[in-house]
């Protein structure tokens, strides 16, 4: 977000008292603030690890300020993420948010591994429960293969024990597995990925009007496309800013979610305190009221003008990594997408620098490992070597 984006939402934190949107979750009876704090982004320090004094004051002072949706999973930032979220929440914060966490599926090999990996993320985060427990990221796939460890059975127990409080799933697959999967189960909870540009990929808004229908709560991950939302090119931004309402690209994004009705939470993986500040004051303005037909109108200008210029459409969240020859294949797509996006923008000096780090395409040996951990299904080989004929000619 740019300097005057924050001065703008700011002002309005600063006049006004802090009331957060919130809504209760269907079929739970929990009232959840629209603003979910994603644990999967805490801010660092200099040694690449997570600045957990920093991550816990900013937190609490999500907390303190009326968030009560806190979201971490088992891999996030290489399994520190609990481990942090659960200091957060020691001294009575625990008890004032809805906690989620996920089952990594995949490390999961035999029905026991389930409850054993449920108890290591207990013990992280120092807590006896979680409410909503994820299996984390399901494809089609990979929901067979937990139907086959009887997953159904792990979360009776789980259940029974009052080791979770209500099951759900998160999703990256594409809609007809979506609407299986929703079926399939009496899920309190599902994940999705949705923003302005993803109305009709992966569940697409017709999957989150199902879950709706079903009573089923939805959360939002990437509301800004791995921050693509945030820091629009320059036709973009001359876009929003001769609308008649003057909102920050930020605000323009999370109000494509918050005006849906089947949506509760949506995350926003915070790193930085500013950010914080600047969620905050857009949250606390927030209201349902449904989008008006000019503001559709907008919103799909702004998805043409974005997907007509990108390639990859890469979220940068990084589940390809690390490559086994250590192309940095998320730097390298986003890169490339943001050079689209700008005028007359070019590639070559970042890649370039890419290379220096000896992190490029060319060494990539095509064993595909990448391929078959993203979330997107995207051809990355193909990518990868479409993006270095061109930067290297
Ligand atoms: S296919 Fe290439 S980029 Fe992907 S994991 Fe293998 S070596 Fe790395
Ligand atoms: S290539 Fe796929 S897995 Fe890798 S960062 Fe991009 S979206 Fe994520």
């Amino acid at each position: 977000m740019v300097l005057s984006d924050r001065l703008h939402v700011r002002t309005i934190l600063l006049n006004g008292v802090m009331t957060l949107l919130k809504t209760m979750f269907p079929g739970v009876n929990r009232e959840s603030s629209a603003l979910g704090f994603g644990c999967m982004r805490l801010p660092l320090g200099e040694d690449g690890k997570i600045n957990e004094a920093e991550a816990i004051a900013m937190i609490r002072k999500a907390i303190d300020n009326g968030v009560t949706y806190i979201d971490t999973a088992y891999p996030y930032h290489g399994g520190e993420s609990e481990r942090v979220v659960g200091k957060a929440l020691k001294d009575g914060y625990r008890e004032r948010v809805i906690l989620t966490t996920k089952l990594p599926c995949w490390a999961v090999k035999t029905h026991d591994d389930m409850m054993r990996i449920l108890d290591e993320q207990l013990e992280k985060l120092q807590t006896d429960h979680v409410d909503f427990y994820l299996l984390h990221a399901l494809n089609a796939g990979r929901y067979q293969e937990m139907k086959n460890l009887d997953h159904m059975g792990f979360f009776e127990d789980a259940l029974a024990q009052g080791k979770i409080l209500y099951p759900g799933f998160s999703f990256h697959d594409d809609h007809p597995a979506f609407i299986e999967i929703l079926h399939d189960y009496p899920w309190k909870m599902c994940q999705v990925q949705m923003n302005v540009l993803d109305g009709d990929y992966q569940a697409g808004i017709e999957g989150i009007q199902e879950a709706g229908r079903l009573g089923i709560g939805v959360v939002i991950m990437e509301p800004l496309r791995g921050g693509l939302l945030a820091q629009p090119p320059a036709d973009v931004r001359a876009a929003y800013e001769a609308f008649a309402e003057q909102r920050s690209p930020v605000e323009w994004a999370f109000r494509y979610l918050y005006t849906m009705p089947e949506v509760i939470t949506i995350l926003s993986g915070m790193s930085e305190m500013g950010q914080l500040d600047d969620n905050l004051a857009i949250f606390n303005k927030a209201s349902r009221d449904e989008l008006t037909d000019s503001e559709k109108e907008l919103y799909t200008d702004i998805k043409n003008t974005y997907l007509s210029r990108m390639k990859t459409r890469c979220t940068g969240c990084a589940y390809c990594q690390p490559c086994p020859k250590g192309v940095k294949i998320p730097d390298i797509f986003r890169g490339y997408d943001r050079s689209l996006l700008r005028e007359g923008g070019c590639f070559k000096e970042g890649y370039g620098k890419i290379a220096a780090e000896q992190a490029d395409a060319s060494r990539c040996i095509a064993c595909r490992k990448c391929e078959r951990s993203c979330p997107q299904h995207l051809p990355i080989v193909r990518y990868l070597q479409e993006i270095r004929a061109e930067c290297e000619a």
